[in-house]
């Protein structure tokens, strides 16, 4: 028998080849879907007594044939009666090449979305199926060349299931390798629930870790799961197993890298899954920036993969997973500080990063990183400071006469370490903000944080430091002042920068070169020039 596929406008089939160009790879996922789909509803439809018989493997098969130029993927699932075949792939599901255009011209969204078995289109000149349904009824077989017209009727498999035969077209002719279809089931894949052999080899892991309980979980098996998803990284610092059914389905694992220097961060390290397939390493807009470095895999069947990116900020269900995130790597923070405070602290150094990112950009965040903040003690470097600790330490010596504490920071323990060892002496309590991050975060803090100032050691000499409104005196006469300043000032011109003798004890530092802390800030963010 043959027929005409239902298209209402035009042949839908070269307008899917032209916009998918560059997506070819996600033919072989369509399939696979497809196929494992199939084997899961066989599975069901067996638990409840549906489907009478022996439910045998449910492997699926993946084989090339080079010589006749085909690609095969085989299931034993559910399978298609003829009335189903009809049904199901006679019938495109777009009403017409228009309406597809205008709802996919957006090619960010392109192979984040399931075109499904069409997509066999892309790649191939023909596509036989060969299909016998679970229901007693005779075996299908069903061609197609591209074109709007196909081939139906009756065919001698014996084995329930369907086997898709691509006859691959010559433009496409990198899926008759080998490596290139393992590359793309590897991707793809790799974590699917049912077994893919391929030349013989399984692919998938079909229970990963993120669909287990995390109470029958090691840690030696979250770290070894890393592994299998990073071969080559270090072992995470720790990690969270997201597992939540309502008022969303999410599963997941998070992993905190190590990071020493902020460089080394990658972004673009988590995986989106969709029931076990992979859908994207990009998941801008799912997972709150600040989080970005985090890696790991987030498996969620609510996310909407069929829409552009704009819509996807303002999914509800999208923006209550982007919270629950948050709200879960806060929790875990909060545990592993109040827990292991020790362990918090040696770890401070790849966590401060991504606290500090997150404190900025994230409100609900900063509520909640305010308890376990930390501050590195310039001159113990085994000291740490949550925000109140900090203040209750500083009390006495460091409000200033508006009455708010004053953070004295250095940003470089080296070049700064005359100034630093002129606030110990007063007794004045400095901590480190050397990182790359951390300009930004004081500027920042500075206005979330409102009985806080920022003084960086070098700001003044140390009598202004904090600005108390008390005279100081120097240790020199006032000639030897002004002829000293004179001095520095010849040696450095054009600079912004004030000399002062005054007040300071000749062990240290007898003449100190300052610049204003405003002068410096803007300097950094180069709205003045000089300095
Ligand atoms: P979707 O998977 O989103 O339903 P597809 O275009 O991928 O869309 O597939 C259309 C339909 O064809 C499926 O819903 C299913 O009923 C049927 N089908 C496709 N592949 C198979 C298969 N391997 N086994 C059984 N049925 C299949
Ligand atoms: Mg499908």
């Amino acid at each position: 028998e043959k027929g005409q596929i239902r298209v209402q406008t035009e042949n839908i089939f070269p307008i899917i080849k032209k916009f998918l160009y560059s997506e070819h790879d996600i033919f072989l996922r369509e399939l696979i879907s497809n196929a494992v789909d199939a084997s899961q509803k066989i599975k069901t439809l067996s638990s409840i007594g549906e489907a009478k018989g022996e439910l045998g493997d449910l492997r699926i098969d993946v084989s090339l044939d080079k010589e006749n130029k085909t690609l095969t993927i085989a299931d034993h699932g559910v399978g298609m009666t003829a009335e189903e075949v009809d049904k199901y792939l006679n019938q495109v599901a777009f009403s017409g090449a228009e309406e597809f255009l205008n709802k996919y011209k957006d090619a960010s969204i392109i192979g984040h979305f399931g075109l499904g078995f069409y997509s066999a289109f892309m790649v191939s000149d023909k596509v036989d199926v060969y299909t016998k349904s679970f229901k007693d009824e005779p075996s299908t077989f069903w061609s197609c060349d591209g074109s709007p017209s196909y081939e139906i009727g009756e065919t001698e498999k014996q084995e329930r299931g369907t086997k898709i035969v691509l006859h691959i077209n010559s433009d496409s002719e990198e899926f008759l390798d080998a490596d290139k279809i393992r590359g793309i089931l590897e991707k793809f894949c790799k974590f699917l629930p049912i077994p893919i052999f391929f030349e013989d080899k399984q692919i998938n892991n079909t229970a990963p870790l993120w669909v287990k309980k995390p109470s029958e979980l090691t840690d030696e098996d979250y770290k070894n799961f890393y592994k299998e998803l990073y071969p080559f990284g270090e072992p995470p610092l720790f990690w969270i197993h997201l597992n939540v059914d309502y008022p969303f389905n999410l599963t997941g694992i998070l992993y905190f890298p190590k990071i020493k220097q902020s460089y080394e961060i990658q972004k673009d390290k988590i995986q989106l899954y969709s029931n076990q397939v992979f859908v994207t390493d990009e998941v801008k807009d799912i997972v709150p920036e600040f989080l970005m470095l985090l890696h790991g895999v987030i498996d969620s069947p609510d996310i909407p993969l069929n829409v552009s990116r704009s819509y996807l900020q303002g999914d509800p269900n999208v923006r209550k997973i982007n919270a629950h995130i948050t709200k879960k790597v806060s929790d875990k923070l909060e545990e592993i500080f109040k827990n292991d405070r020790k362990s918090f602290e040696e770890k401070w150094e790849s966590i401060g990063l991504f606290v500090k990112y997150g404190m900025m950009t994230e409100d609900k965040f900063l509520d909640k990183a305010n308890k376990y903040f930390l501050m590195q003690d310039a001159q113990e470097e085994k000291q740490f400071y949550t925000l109140e600790e900090y203040k209750t330490a500083v009390e006495a010596l460091q409000k200033n006469k508006e009455g708010k504490y004053v953070i004295l920071y250095t940003t470089d323990l080296v070049q700064q370490d005359a100034y630093l060892k002129a606030c110990a002496e007063k007794g004045y309590k400095a901590v480190r903000f050397e990182t790359i991050v951390d300009a930004a975060f004081v500027n920042n803090m500075e206005m979330k944080w409102s009985d806080v100032q920022f003084t960086r050691v070098d700001a003044d000499i140390v009598d202004n430091l904090i600005d108390k409104n008390e005279s100081t005196e120097s240790v020199l006469s006032k000639d030897e002042a002004e002829s000293l300043k004179s001095l520095f000032g010849l040696q450095i011109p054009n600079l912004n920068v004030t000399v002062e003798v005054k007040g300071l004890s000749p062990e240290t530092a007898p003449v100190l070169a300052t610049r204003p802390e405003f002068m410096r800030r803007m300097k950094d963010m180069g709205a003045v020039s000089g300095g």
